[in-house]
């Protein structure tokens, strides 16, 4: 994994660009195309390309803002599509697995809510979705 791979703890990922404002912003597109996730051929077509944003885990005291570019793949044995799936992010969750599991259990040791949403700059709405029941994903 590169350096900047190491930082961010998401394998598989080509860091494009780094940005520190507020927080650290990260633009990341996937370094290699995976199997058919329906038939594991590898004749993989790029159909679109989606930008996805998730807040991933701090460095000290400042988030860390994945953006990542998610390819939609159309496979050419089986002709079904899928999008690109990430280690340590699930599906449709606006914050990676590792945030979510640092938000719960920063909540959990007793943080209120205020408090998270100054540290984690996240609304008490946000942090409902983000400190959903934490299960850790199965790889
Ligand atoms: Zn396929």
């Amino acid at each position: 994994m590169s350096h900047a791979g190491r930082i961010i703890g998401i394998p598989g990922l080509e860091i494009e660009r780094v940005v520190r404002r507020k927080g650290i912003e990260v633009w990341a597109k996937p370094v290699h195309r995976p199997p058919c996730k329906h038939c594991q051929g590898d004749g993989l077509r790029i159909k679109a390309t989606y930008l996805r944003t998730v807040k991933h885990t701090r460095q000290g005291n400042q988030v860390m803002t994945l953006h990542l570019r998610v390819p939609k793949y159309h496979c050419i044995s089986c002709k079904r599509y899928f999008r690109h799936a990430f280690t340590g992010i699930r599906p449709r969750y606006r914050a990676s697995e590792a945030y979510r599991l640092e938000v719960f259990e920063t909540h959990d040791g007793g943080v209120t809510e205020r408090k998270l949403s100054l540290t984690h700059q996240i609304s008490p709405a946000t942090r409902a979705l983000v400190s959903a029941p934490y299960q850790p994903e199965a790889l």
